[in-house]
């Protein structure tokens, strides 16, 4: 099975992808970590990425779509992947497309979290507090407006580019963590 879980920063995506993948024998690849894990190595890829993901840009296409054509193809993922932060716009939504099908694959679900902006906004300040100083860079209020910002620019017409596929199932991100968890998995009939 393959999934894409979609969200806004702050609406609890990487933290449901990783209860899921848990429950279901799935593995989640999240962008995100990977490219946190390249910073603190210190490779080429980490390089590009260090300012641009501290300044709550996103890394270039090319990038993000190298390492999860890689990463999907480890034996850890033959049995299916839960796509976290990724594609974060239309061209990586296309590329994904295009990898899939030179594989002879294609996506199962496309789930979106859906989360009130004004609430975001106040969780994201409130995480921005509990994190400053933390191991994210990036988790600061003025970054994390930033993230918002190219979230509703870049990534939120997925949603209607996964509709027009018939893939996207949404789900109501502002209840508790479990309902959540188990909305999802009944949304998506695992
Ligand atoms: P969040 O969902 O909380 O914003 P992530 O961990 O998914 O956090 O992403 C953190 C940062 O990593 C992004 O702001 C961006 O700089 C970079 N990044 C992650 N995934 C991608 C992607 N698919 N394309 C471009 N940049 C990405």
């Amino acid at each position: 099975m393959k999934l894409i879980f979609l969200g806004p920063p702050g609406a609890g995506k990487g933290t449901q992808a990783e209860r899921i993948q848990k429950a279901h024998g799935l593995v989640q690849l999240s962008t995100g970590d990977m490219l946190r894990a390249a910073v603190k190595a210190g490779t080429e890829v980490g390089k590009v990425a260090e300012k641009l993901m501290a300044d709550g840009q996103l890394v270039p296409d090319e990038v993000v779509v190298g390492i999860i054509a890689d990463r999907s193809q480890e034996a850890d993922c033959a049995n299916g992947y839960i796509l976290d932060g990724f594609p974060r716009n239309v061209a990586q939504a296309e590329a994904l497309d295009k990898m899939l099908a030179a594989r002879g694959e294609s996506l199962d679900s496309v789930l979106e979290l859906k989360v009130d902006d004004k609430i975001l906004l106040a969780r994201i300040e409130t995480r921005a507090a509990e994190t400053e100083g933390g191991p994210r860079a990036d988790d600061n209020a003025d970054a994390l407006k930033k993230r918002l910002d190219v979230y509703h620019a870049q990534t939120a017409p997925l949603v209607d580019y996964y509709t027009g596929k018939g893939l996207l199932k949404s789900v109501d991100g502002m209840k508790s963590m479990d309902e959540v968890t188990a909305d999802i998995e009944a949304v998506l009939a695992l």
